[in-house]
């Protein structure tokens, strides 16, 4: 079984490998250029699937802080709904997770408030 030193080092790379994705994408809208309307439009729908690939970026970004901090506190790979051992297997796979396969499950067939973890995310995206 890896060591959390293994974990924390996978989240650090992860963690790095976001913010440069997210940074770019942010440098790519292109709400200072001037354009024709034709391609404003383009661009407002390039500027949409951006902005949501941020988010999606930003969420995981979260996930992996949160991780990283849980190793600080020694909480790192116990699921935190059924605060059972998550296995390492699935710790390989996702580094960032937070539950055991079940409980993700469980939580993923009863998606509650999305929209509100986005905004959180987009919130939480601490940009310079
Ligand atoms: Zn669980």
């Amino acid at each position: 079984m890896p060591s959390t030193e293994t974990y924390r080092r996978r989240l650090l790379q992860e963690r790095e490998a976001l913010l440069a994705e997210v940074r770019k994408k942010i440098q790519g809208l292109s709400a200072a250029e001037r354009v024709s309307e034709d391609e404003e439009a383009q661009r407002l729908h390039e500027d949409f699937v951006h902005l949501r690939l941020s988010l999606l970026d930003a969420e995981r970004l979260r996930l992996v802080n949160e991780a990283l901090d849980r190793i600080e506190v020694g909480d790192y790979g116990i699921c935190m709904n059924c605060e059972q051992p998550i296995p390492a297997k699935r710790l390989e796979a996702v580094p960032w997770t937070r539950y055991c396969v079940r409980c993700q499950e469980e939580l993923d067939s009863n998606p509650q408030s999305d929209g509100e973890e986005f905004l959180q995310a987009w919130r939480n995206l601490a940009l310079p």
